[in-house]
This record gives structure tokens, C-alpha cells and sequence, in this order.
């Protein structure tokens, strides 16, 4: 049940369709996984504290990592940042031991965003969804991956895609916030039961001209890795 205050600062969504009151419960009730390696991950942060979602698992292999994301757009230099942004959100920050075991971290989360392949294969295991982004350059893809169902692609499955390891730093701060914003987007639609992107396709951005496309990820009926997932 909604409290007054809850009404009131979330009142631009409630009023939402699509939202509603039974709608920002389960964002407040929901439980997101942010692996935060930048600026990207860290401005998604922002805009899921600010749409109430309840509960923001904070992981990074390197504290210095996740308070110089969360910093890269705030003045501040703490985590506390996004409580302050609303009190209604708990943050949680695992530190680097929790990727041993993958898994069971991802299994304390309904939806997790990261573009590490150790979390994606956990996900794919722990059947959670994936949002993924990559940026390169001018351009970016977004993807959410559930490769555990039987037409979906994992990762894996379109290696063009697989996290880049030197390219991916050069892009803008409106290529950061504006990708950023996508994720929280598609994140906040699984959350509600709204129809998200096509497991099967990938979006693709280009900063400059904001053009956006769909491109089709084929089901590799080689890959080892959510083959066994899907037919175990
Ligand atoms: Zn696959």
C-alpha cells in the first residue's frame, strides 16, 4: 500500500496506464542488479532510484569503480547518492568476492544489467534476464537476453556483440546518459509486465542523428551454452 508521501512523489507515474498504483507497488517491491563499470550504468542507476525501484544491488570488481561511476554524474562521491535521489530505494553494494559465486547473486535479483559474460552466463542459468549494452564510437546496441527460453539468443550466440574490451570508452556523456536511460527503460517494462524489445533483436542506436533500428540475434543452434540450458 502506497503511502501518502509514495503518492505523491510518484504521482507523474501512477497517473500512467501503463503504471498505476499496482504498478509502482512492484517497483518498489523488485529488485535490480547493476553491475556499475561506468558512466553508462551509473546514470541507469539514477533513473531506476527515481522511478522507485525498491532495491539496487550496486556490484563492481573494484569499489573505486562504482563511486567513480556514481560520481561521474552527481557531485557527490558515495553510494548515498541515489538514496538521497529517494529514500524509498535500499542499496546494496557487493563487493568484489560476490562474482565467485555468480549465481546466487544473481538469484537474490529479478532483472540484471551489466555487460560482464560471467553475470550473463549466471543469468542464463539462474533463468534471470539480461539488459546488456555495448557502445562503440557513434553507435550502440542494447539487448535484453533471455537465452534460457527456447528461440531466445544468449550472448554467446552473436559473439559480434560480446563485450568489447578497448573500444567501448570512446562515446559522449549524451551517448552515457541516453543509453543509460534506455536500460532503465527496458528494465522498468519487464518489471511491470509491459511488452519489451523482441528477445530475437537487438536495438541500435546512433547518437548523432538518433536513429534507431532493429536488428534480428539468431539462436545459434551450436551454442554450447544456452543449447544446454534450454534442453537439459
Ligand atoms: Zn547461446
Amino acid at each position: 500500500m502506497l503511502s501518502d508521501e509514495q503518492i505523491e512523489r510518484y504521482s507523474r507515474q501512477i497517473i500512467l496506464p501503463q503504471v498505476g498504483g499496482k504498478g509502482q507497488e512492484k517497483l518498489l517491491s523488485a529488485k535490480v542488479l547493476v553491475y556499475a563499470s561506468g558512466a553508462v550504468h551509473a546514470a541507469t542507476l539514477h533513473y531506476l532510484a527515481a522511478a522507485g525501484v525498491g532495491t539496487l544491488g550496486v556490484f563492481s570488481e573494484a569499489r573505486d569503480d562504482i563511486l567513480s561511476a556514481l560520481s561521474s554524474l552527481q557531485d557527490s562521491d558515495s553510494v548515498h547518492v541515489l538514496t538521497r535521489l529517494n529514500p524509498d530505494c535500499t542499496i546494496i553494494v557487493h563487493e568484489a568476492e560476490a562474482v565467485r559465486s555468480p549465481r546466487r547473486l544473481v538469484e537474490a535479483y529479478d532483472v540484471v544489467i551489466a555487460d560482464s559474460v560471467e553475470l550473463h552466463d549466471a543469468c542464463l542459468q539462474a533463468h534471470r534476464p539480461f539488459v546488456y549494452a555495448q557502445i562503440a564510437g557513434e553507435e550502440a546496441w542494447l539487448a535484453v537476453l533471455r537465452g534460457y527460453e527456447a528461440d531466445a539468443p544468449c550472448l554467446r550466440c552473436a559473439p559480434q556483440i560480446l563485450p568489447a574490451t578497448a573500444a567501448v570508452s570512446q562515446h559522449s556523456a549524451i551517448g552515457d546518459l541516453f543509453v543509460g536511460a534506455q536500460l532503465a527503460t527496458e528494465t522498468v517494462k519487464h518489471l511491470l509486465g509491459m511488452p519489451c524489445s523482441p528477445v530475437t533483436h537487438r536495438l541500435r542506436f546512433h547518437f548523432p542523428s538518433f536513429q534507431c533500428a532493429m536488428e534480428i540475434m539468431d539462436k545459434s543452434p551450436h551454442c554450447l551454452t544456452c543449447g544446454i540450458v534450454v534442453h537439459r
